[in-house]
């Protein structure tokens, strides 16, 4: 087959990363989606496909925030600790008692609970408990409240009937606690993309072999495999592929039937670096062909338009040191990922840390160093490179250094990109 020639492009990370956000933003909008009902507990993290409709008013009841006496603000104006207010405690309302029907009278007040309804009208005002003192039926007030003090009226979080949460909106703890608290036991939600990892290299064997000298066991299946499932889609693991044209190519065409394929390997420079030339085959549209990053430089990042695979579909050629594969991931794969799912994509999780001890380097690339952070001071670990794994799954973050910084002294602030 022709391959067809295509220019290089490598890029600063930052293009890069805006490239992959603007196919991420063109996908989410031209896409239609399917979708699954799935219970409401196992929904945390996966994209909601419905809107969220209220089914009562937010809260249903004014309701009370703090333990006191409900009472009309009027009979407390001026009220102070040296010229209380003398009111008559009339009953009690606690949380679970109905809505209290009657009304309160000018010199009268109620004990009330946080979580209770407080009365309907009035100037009504709940004052805290700490700034009162009981005598049998009277209660001493020691200052003054503003009318609808301590109480949220009905409905003011929500009107019944309003929509809470759109879809693409990604579900927490959060999402969950509104869900339940309008009675959905089950949401509708995106189904998760399918996302093809095919791992290369004629070296490479699987993870329950017994390797020869010169051969390494497939890591970054795996560890792609759980940073797919850790991004919320369904990984697909391809068997290896050789450095060898025809079987690259069945594995690529196979692998093009997913939502995303992830390569490894096969992206350098070298002679038996195919995927590339398999990609352009498939008449492939290459977005970046390398991004100006350590680790990670060779990343290629692309589409195959839809006349030669069906629908369409992206992939990443992420570099085989381990190491620039799970980083490219995080940087680049992981917007994708989102946005197949149906949500917009995720900001990288990026804080500040001390640096505890000075870091020198070379100019020209911005890297994604692993570290260590405890509290808020951050160490570099020491490594032998891409391909120490060891060292990196000691670390649990990145330290990002700028390209245009050679040395950062201990003591300044870095950002760190943290692991999850
Ligand atoms: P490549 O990008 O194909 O030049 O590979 C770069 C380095 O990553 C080589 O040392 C490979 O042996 C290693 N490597 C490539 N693929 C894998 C893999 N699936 N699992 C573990 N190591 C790999
Ligand atoms: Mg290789």
């Amino acid at each position: 087959m022709a391959y067809p020639a295509h220019p290089e492009r490598v890029l600063p990370f930052e293009e890069a990363r805006k490239i992959v956000e603007t196919a991420a933003g063109d996908l989410l909008r031209k896409r239609t989606f399917s979708s699954e009902k799935i219970d409401l507990l196992g929904s945390s993290g996966r994209v909601l496909a419905e809107e969220i409709i209220s089914d009562r008013d937010l809260p249903p009841f004014n309701r009370t925030t703090r333990d006191g006496y409900v009472l009309r603000a009027n009979d407390v104006a001026g009220a102070s600790e040296g010229a209380p207010a003398a009111l008559r405690v009339i009953g009690e309302i606690k949380a679970g008692s109905p809505q209290y029907g009657g009304s309160l009278q000018a010199g009268e007040a109620l004990e009330i609970m946080t979580g209770a309804p407080a009365p309907a009208g009035g100037d009504y005002a709940v004052v805290m408990v700490e700034y009162t003192s009981r005598k049998s039926d009277k209660v001493l007030v020691q200052r003054s409240v503003k009318p609808g003090e301590n109480i949220v009226p009905a409905g003011s979080e929500a009107r019944k009937g309003a929509a809470l949460l759109a879809p693409g909106h990604r579900i927490d703890h959060a999402t969950i606690a509104v869900a339940a608290s309008v009675g959905k036991t089950q949401l509708q939600v995106y189904r998760r993309p399918r996302v093809a990892i095919l791992s290369t290299g004629d070296e490479i064997v699987e993870i329950s072999a017994s390797p020869q000298t010169h051969q390494i066991r497939n890591s970054n299946s795996y560890s792609l495999a759980a940073q797919v499932a850790a991004a919320e889609g369904e990984a697909l693991q391809l068997p290896i592929a050789p450095d060898d044209l025809s079987r690259l190519r069945e594995l690529v065409g196979e692998g093009l039937k997913s939502d995303l394929l992830l390569l490894s390997g096969g992206v350098s420079m070298g002679k038996y670096d195919l995927v590339e030339q398999v990609l352009a085959e498939f008449r492939a549209e290459f977005l970046f062909t390398g991004a100006l990053i350590q680790p990670g430089r060779p990343i290629v990042f692309g589409r195959i338009p839809p006349a030669a695979s069906g629908v369409g579909a992206y992939f990443f050629g992420l570099p085989g040191n381990p190491v620039s594969t799970m980083v490219t991931f995080e940087l680049f794969a992981k917007p994708m990922i989102d946005a197949l799912a149906g949500a917009p994509p995720r900001p990288l999780p990026l804080l500040q840390a001390r640096l505890k001890a000075e870091i020198k380097t070379k100019t020209g690339l911005t890297r994604f160093l692993p570290a260590l952070l405890s509290g808020s001071q951050v160490e570099l670990v020491r490594w032998q490179g891409s391909g120490d794994i060891v060292a990196t799954a000691q670390a649990n973050c990145y330290v990002v250094i700028p390209p245009d910084r050679a040395v950062i002294a201990a003591g300044e602030m870095v950002e760190v990109l943290i692991r999850r």
